[in-house]
């Protein structure tokens, strides 16, 4: 089914819509992307990726192609007009179509893209089941706290996966986990504390990570914020991964060792339960 979509100012039918060969997103990766989920018509932790969205322009020296308020407006027209209950909506800027140069141009227009995927997000399989992941070797560059769309490292971690019948990739860096191939990664140890990579630039700054490490310490749950490797991962209770759109998902095997009886955990089921419930209430 065709979709709207938003190029540059316009709401056009997906098969309409075009930009540039030159584009420097197309030619240099150069440009940056949020995606936002929408649960009830509503989108999730907007202001979160809309604050993200500035920093990621800024470290790349862009700056914002429309107000945060225009962004809303935008997002919010795409679910009307695609009627999306559920789904997401997926965000582009670069730094627009110049001929090819590793200079950046000056004045050149941004390009701006959004589109909107209608899928559940609350009831899947992965959160029913749970997350099977193999450990591979982070090879991506070292500023992944700007989500770039530079995502060639990630894609073929996951195929790797995908290869050995696996559903994600756990990236590795001296030892211990940086994260996800599209998500923050988690342990929760015997003794019930949530550990997570502490921020720095080997990681995204997950919107969802901080959301949910907000709702455990406010259910009393103990956090600690740093590295922890496979080996100690393998020991663990329970395991889990967070994104804008799986929220909270279960890990139930890693590298052929499964955790928690290799089904989900009752800490990160009830994690699950408490996001989506926040996110839903707060959602605009
Ligand atoms: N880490 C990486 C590498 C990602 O690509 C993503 C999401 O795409 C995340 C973490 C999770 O970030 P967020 O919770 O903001 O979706």
């Amino acid at each position: 089914m065709s979709r709207i979509v938003y190029v540059n100012g316009a709401y056009v039918p997906e098969e309409e819509a075009t930009i540039s060969i030159f584009d420097r997103g197309f030619i240099f990766a150069d440009g940056v992307y949020e995606v936002t989920a929408i649960l009830d018509g509503k989108l999730v932790d907007f202001e979160g990726h809309c604050v993200r969205l500035e920093r990621s322009l800024g470290e790349l020296k862009m700056p914002m192609p429309v107000t945060a308020e225009e962004l809303l407006e935008i997002h919010r027209e795409l679910i009307r007009k695609n009627n999306l209950t559920e789904g997401l909506v997926y965000l582009q800027v670069t730094r627009g179509a110049a001929d090819r140069d590793f200079a950046f141009p000056k004045d050149t227009p941004q390009t701006l893209v959004l589109f909107t995927q209608n899928k559940p997000l609350v009831d899947t399989p992965m959160a029913r089941n749970g997350l099977k992941v193999l450990s591979v070797e982070d090879m991506r560059w070292s500023r992944r706290d700007i989500k770039t769309v530079q995502l060639l490292g990630p894609c073929l971690a996951k195929m790797e996966a995908k290869a050995q019948g696996k559903d994600d990739a756990w990236m590795v860096e001296d030892g211990l986990v940086n994260e996800g191939t599209s998500n923050n990664a988690y342990i929760i140890t015997k003794e019930g504390t949530i550990v997570t990579r502490h921020l720095s630039n080997s990681i995204l700054h997950g919107i969802t990570r901080k959301a949910v490490l907000k709702v455990a310490a406010e259910a009393g749950m103990n956090v600690e914020e740093r590295p922890f490797s496979i080996e100690e991962a393998q020991q663990a209770a329970e395991a889990f991964v967070t994104a804008a759109t799986t929220f909270v998902c279960p890990v139930v095997e890693i590298d052929g060792v499964p955790l928690s009886g290799g089904k989900p955990g009752p800490m990160v089921k009830r994690l699950r339960e408490l996001y989506v419930e926040e996110g839903r209430k707060a959602a605009i």
